[in-house]
């Protein structure tokens, strides 16, 4: 099992689709194992978007980032990471597939609705970004058997 981290941005905040996206990973048969609602801080999102910093966008998008609260998850399940990043889409929202979070709801690349961890290494680092320890719950999930059977 994995766990990843994925930010409802303010574009989810502000159109008032946080419950519609929740529900996508929900219905998908994942795991919320931790979810609150923060203001982020420009420190904070210097580090979470530092392979971005030489990027004439990059005060845009901390900015764009900071609108507005955004809600912060932790979602477990097996391969949840490349899962998630699947139903997220690639970035731009016009070039995302319909079917994915983006492809639905963004025209944008950068309201593009959500962020997800892309690989474990940055899911890791990003959960202790924006989680305690404490705040990450582990509790069984009645519908384990359902989900994936004997895989
Ligand atoms: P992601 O992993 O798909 O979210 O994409 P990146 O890690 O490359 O970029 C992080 C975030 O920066 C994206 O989700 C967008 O919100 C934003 N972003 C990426 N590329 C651009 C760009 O060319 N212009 C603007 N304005 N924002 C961008
Ligand atoms: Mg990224």
């Amino acid at each position: 099992m994995e766990i990843t981290l994925v930010i409802l941005k303010p574009s989810a905040v502000q159109r008032g689709i946080m419950g519609e996206v929740i529900s996508r990973f929900e219905k998908k048969g994942i795991q919320i194992v931790g979810m609150k609602m923060v203001e982020l801080t420009d420190e904070i999102l210097s580090e979470h978007y530092s392979h971005l910093a030489e990027k004439s966008f990059f005060g845009r998008i901390k900015d764009a980032m900071r609108v507005s609260p955004v809600v912060v998850m932790a979602l477990k399940g097996l391969d949840v990471i490349n899962v998630v990043r699947k139903l997220a889409g690639v970035t731009n929202g016009r070039d995302a597939q319909p079917g994915t979070i983006r492809g639905d709801y963004s025209m944008s690349v950068q309201e593009n609705i959500i962020h997800a961890s892309d690989s474990p290494q940055s899911a890791e680092a990003e959960l202790k970004r924006f989680f305690s320890e404490n705040e990450i719950f582990n509790y069984s999930h009645h519908l384990l058997p359902y989900l994936y059977a004997n895989d």
